[in-house]
């Protein structure tokens, strides 16, 4: 249920396709409940913009938590934090609302792929900085090769990271 698609979203990419898993009944509840196993204890899912926010909000309901989003930059109202971070196809910006998170917070990090890892540290720095912990970091996908986990380690020790999918 997850497709390759190569030459996506330009030559030379493979990329990883889920949309047959979120299209498929069985398949989103028994991938959000595998990602809700992630975390649990934790009170807010953070689900980073686009399909982070998918399949955050039903892993927050499965955990009894809250869903925070992390928008890339210019979508939330009011102050925010915000951080740089390196895609595996380009930069950007990403965004938290600064009233979103406070301390005694504790985060589940949700997103569909971890690549290169730059996103989930950005996500991770924002949450910290907010003054909130995260417990886990839990994902559908993660692309071998490309150094993602290690730089997670790096940005936050000891934060575990799930990957629910082989
Ligand atoms: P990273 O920052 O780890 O290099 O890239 C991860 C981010 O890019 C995630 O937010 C993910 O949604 C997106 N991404 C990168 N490669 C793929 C892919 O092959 N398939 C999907 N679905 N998303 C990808």
């Amino acid at each position: 249920m997850v497709r390759d698609v190569p030459g996506f979203p330009e030559p030379g990419v493979v990329f990883k396709d889920i949309a047959p898993l979120l299209a498929d009944p069985g398949a989103l509840r028994l991938a959000t409940e595998g990602l809700a196993a992630a975390g649990p204890g934790a009170d807010r899912v953070v689900g980073v913009e686009a399909r982070g926010f998918i399949l955050g909000a039903p892993v927050a309901l499965h955990l009894g938590a809250g869903f925070v989003p992390v928008r890339k930059k210019g979508k939330l109202p009011g102050a925010t934090l915000e951080a740089a971070y390196a895609l595996e196809y380009g930069e950007a910006v990403l965004q938290l609302q600064e009233d979103a998170l406070v301390a005694g917070h504790r985060v589940l990090l949700v997103d569909d792929v971890l690549a290169t890892g730059g996103t989930v540290e950005a996500a991770v720095g924002l949450c910290a900085r907010a003054g909130a912990e995260v417990v886990g970091v839990a994902v559908l996908l993660e692309l071998p090769g490309l150094g993602g986990r290690e730089r997670l380690e790096r940005a936050a020790p000891g934060v575990p990271l799930h990957v629910l999918l082989p």
